[in-house]
């Protein structure tokens, strides 16, 4: 399904195969032949057959395009490389530019697969060979030219200006049309779901503070349209923001009471099972283990918080973490 939601703006619900988002809204701003376009999907034939359906029937030629990935996802990404080989330009932020090309080599998935294990996993279940996440990620082979804070994009009659908001990634790009009051959200903001909020090592520490810097930073912006990339178009940012914050709020709440009930020191895995989660499994063990994966992130960037704020204890055994109440 492809509506113009602005003048020359298109969106189009790209499907993403098995994954409880269900589609990635891809956004085509075009000029003539020519379009600026904002992520991909994945690189998975299902995804792909739709992005590029709707681009012939834009009659785009993809060689004359550019094209802006908002952050690393493999949902937002993946068809980074193959858009490239057709002669698009493509645009990243710095360090999520260099992550997504590092997700085409085993090294990358190796580091991850340790930090299952420092998140109390046992070892032999650390595995992301059947996660979308690895299976339908770009390839390595592109170059891009890297976006940062302030810099403007002009094409056609809009004026894109970068906002840096890293928390849902280290390095995740917003863009910003001041004159038309135009603001692609990416995944910082989201509506009906809430961003994922995981945890990307000591590299990027205390990356849930970094996201509710990255919320705050953009609350009085003066937006008519807030264009997210998954669910509906928000128009009260502001209100959305705000039960962000509150659900957070919850759940660092939710995360001390589970160590206080417990009263015992836990691993980042046995906090995740006791959090509450939305979603249709009867327990734990019946969550696919990509959920499992991304619930343990979750839990983590909440622990990694609230130990930052001295709330909680933590500490670090035989390579894996613990976390225990005040
Ligand atoms: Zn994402």
């Amino acid at each position: 399904m492809t509506k113009e939601i602005y003048k020359n703006i298109w969106m189009s619900e790209i499907p993403l195969h098995r994954t409880p988002l269900k589609t990635i809204n891809n956004y085509v701003i075009k000029d003539g032949k020519k379009a600026l376009i904002i992520d991909t999907g994945f690189n998975h034939s299902l995804s792909k057959d739709a992005f590029f359906n709707n681009l012939s029937n834009l009659d785009i030629d993809i060689a004359q395009s550019e094209v802006i990935i908002t952050h690393l996802h493999s949902d937002h990404s993946g068809l980074a490389a193959e858009l490239y080989q057709l002669g698009a330009k493509l645009y990243f932020s710095g360090i999520d530019g260099k992550i997504a090309k590092e997700m085409g080599q085993d090294s990358r998935w190796k580091e991850l697969e340790e930090m299952m294990f420092q998140f109390g996993f046992p070892k032999d279940a650390n595995s992301f060979d059947t996660n979308p996440a690895k299976e339908y990620s770009t390839k390595s082979d592109f170059e891009y030219t890297v976006l940062k804070e302030g810099d403007k994009i002009i094409f056609g009659n809009f004026e894109l200006e970068v906002v840096s908001v890293p928390g849902h990634t280290p390095d995740m790009i917003n863009l910003y049309d001041r004159k038309h009051k135009l603001y692609f959200s990416a995944d910082h903001v989201l509506d009906e779901i809430t961003p994922n909020i995981g945890y990307w090592g000591k590299k990027y520490t205390v990356i849930l503070n970094q996201y509710f810097s990255s919320l705050k930073k953009i609350y009085d912006f003066d937006i008519e349209v807030m264009l997210p990339s998954h669910r509906g178009i928000i128009s009260n940012h502001k209100k959305r923001i705000d039960e962000l914050l509150e659900h957070h709020e919850e759940r660092l709440e939710e995360v001390i009471k589970i160590l206080e009930e417990k009263n015992k020191k836990m691993t980042v895995v046995e906090v995740a099972m006791n959090m509450n989660w939305r979603i249709r499994a009867k327990s734990w063990d019946e969550f696919p283990q990509p959920q499992k994966w991304f619930a343990s992130g979750e839990a983590m960037s909440h622990l990694e918080y609230l130990a930052y704020k001295n709330k909680i204890n933590y500490e670090i055994e035989n390579d894996i973490f613990y976390f225990s109440k005040k």
